[in-house]
C-alpha cells in the first residue's frame, strides 16, 4: 500500500473523531493553491488562463497557514500553478509539517532538482510529481518535449536524498490501456512510491476541449488498464481501493466536494477544486453557506462527466469507513474489470451550465486595481494569440 501506516492511522483516527462528533460534512484534504502561475502550459489545464495581475497574486505564508488551521484537514495538497515558483514555499511546507499535517507538494518537477536543498525528508512530506504517462504521453500532455526526462531525473534525485515521491497522473480519451499499464509498470524502476490517477476534468478554460473523457469512457478505460495489472494489484496506488473500484464502474457514488475544499488567491472556492463559481471569505462560510445540492453529477451540467479524485475520493473513504469489509475485499481481490457496471446517475434533471469565469476575473481585477483584460482559451492575458505549447506564464526571475 502506498499510504504509510502513520498517515493511514492519523487520517483514520481523524475520520473516527468526525463521525463521533456527528459531523455530516468535514474536509479530508485541503487543496491549497497559493498561486495560479505556472512554467508550463498544458493543453488540459484550466487553472492558468488568467490575466497577469491575477497570475502575479500569491497567498502569503500567513494566509496559507491560516487556511490549514481553519480547515483542520489532516492532509494538505499544495497545487497551483507551479508551487515551486512561490518564494515562501519551503516555509509554507515547514509550517504545515510543524502542525503534523501530511503535505503533498505537487510539482511539474522542472525546478525540483534546483530546489531540493530547501526541503527535508519527513514522514509528513511527499513530493507529488506530475507525470501523465511515459515520455511520449507526458510530453504530449504538457505540450513540451523533454519534460518527462527532466521529471524522471528529478524523481531519482529526490529518492537518492531520502524523500518519498508519488506521481499524479491525469488520463484523457487518447490514453491507450497497454501504454498506461506499461508506464505504471515502469514506475517502480525509477523509485516512485505511489500513484495518484484520475480522469481529467473538462475545464471550460482548457485550450484542448477534444480529449476529455465522458463517464462511460472513463469506466471502460480504467477497466482495460486495471485488467492489464492483476486488476490493479500490480501497482501501488495512493488512493482508496473503493475509489479505484468507482473509476472502473463498480460503485455508484455522488461527489463530496467539501472533502477537498480549495483555498486559492481569490478565497475559498465554491463548490470544489474543479469549479470556481464564487468564493467564500472563510472556511466556515464555505461549509455553511454553499448550496451543495446545486452541484454534483445529475444536479449541474458542468458536473456531468466528472469522476475526478478530488471530488470522489472523500466519498470512497467515507464508504470505506462504513463498509470496511467491502473495501478490504477489493484490496485483496483487485478491482472487478468484467460484468455489469453499477447504474450511473441520470442527467435529465441537471441544471444548465453557468459561465462565470469572466465575471470572477472582472471582480478580482477590480479588487486588485488591474485592467479588466478579457481572456479566452488560446489567447494570452494581453490578448496576444498563444502558440500551442507555448508557456503562458513567464517564470519568476532566476527560476529557469
Ligand atoms: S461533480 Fe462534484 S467534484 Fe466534480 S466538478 Fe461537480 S461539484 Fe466538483
Amino acid at each position: 500500500m502506498a499510504i504509510p501506516f502513520l498517515q493511514a492511522a492519523r487520517v483514520g483516527s481523524y475520520i473516527v473523531r468526525q463521525h463521533l462528533a456527528g459531523r455530516k460534512r468535514y474536509p479530508l484534504a485541503l487543496m491549497l493553491e497559493p498561486l495560479f502561475r505556472c512554467n508550463l502550459a498544458c493543453a488540459g489545464c484550466g487553472k492558468i488562463d488568467y490575466p497577469d495581475p491575477i497570475l502575479d497574486l500569491r497567498l502569503s505564508l500567513k494566509e496559507c497557514l491560516e487556511a490549514v488551521d481553519e480547515s483542520g484537514a489532516p492532509v494538505v495538497s499544495i497545487a497551483g500553478g507551479e508551487p515551486l515558483l512561490h518564494k515562501e514555499m519551503p516555509e509554507i511546507v515547514k509550517g504545515i509539517i510543524a502542525r503534523k499535517r501530511f503535505v503533498y507538494l505537487c510539482t511539474n518537477a522542472l525546478l525540483l532538482e534546483k530546489k531540493l536543498d530547501q526541503y527535508e525528508p519527513s514522514p509528513y512530506f511527499v513530493w507529488s510529481v506530475h507525470l501523465d504517462g511515459d515520455k511520449q504521453m507526458h510530453d504530449h500532455s504538457v505540450c513540451q518535449d523533454g519534460v518527462y526526462e527532466r521529471a524522471v531525473a528529478a524523481i531519482r534525485s529526490a529518492k537518492a536524498r531520502g524523500f518519498r515521491v508519488n506521481i499524479n497522473c491525469t488520463l484523457f480519451n487518447d490514453a491507450v490501456p497497454d501504454q498506461v499499464a506499461g508506464f505504471f509498470d515502469s514506475l517502480k524502476g525509477i523509485g516512485v512510491d505511489g500513484i495518484t490517477v484520475s480522469p481529467g476534468y473538462a475545464y471550460e478554460r482548457a485550450p484542448d476541449q477534444e480529449h476529455f473523457l465522458t463517464r462511460n469512457k472513463t469506466r471502460e478505460l480504467f477497466r482495460s488498464i486495471f485488467a492489464r495489472g492483476r486488476n490493479g494489484r500490480n501497482w501501488d496506488f495512493s488512493q482508496s481501493s473503493l475509489f479505484l473500484d468507482f473509476l472502473a464502474g463498480n460503485q455508484n457514488y455522488h461527489c463530496t466536494p467539501w472533502g477537498n475544499p480549495c483555498r486559492t488567491v481569490f478565497g475559498w472556492q465554491r463548490p470544489c477544486y474543479l469549479l470556481g463559481e464564487g468564493y467564500a471569505a472563510s472556511f466556515r462560510e464555505l461549509m455553511e453557506e454553499t448550496d451543495w445540492d446545486a452541484y454534483g453529477t445529475g444536479n449541474y451540467e458542468k458536473c456531468a462527466n466528472c469522476m475526478v479524485h478530488s471530488g470522489y475520493e472523500a466519498t470512497a473513504v467515507a464508504d470505506t469507513f462504513r463498509h470496511p469489509l467491502k473495501a478490504l475485499a477489493v484490496s485483496m481481490r483487485g478491482v472487478r474489470t468484467e460484468g455489469a457496471m453499477a447504474p450511473d446517475i441520470a442527467l435529465d434533471k441537471q441544471r444548465p451550465a453557468e459561465y462565470t469565469f469572466n465575471k470572477e476575473v472582472a471582480i478580482r481585477l477590480d479588487q486588485i486595481g488591474g485592467r479588466a483584460t478579457q481572456t479566452r482559451p488560446g489567447v494570452g492575458a494581453a490578448g496576444v494569440p498563444r502558440a500551442a505549447g507555448a508557456p503562458v506564464n513567464a517564470p519568476e526571475a532566476g527560476d529557469r
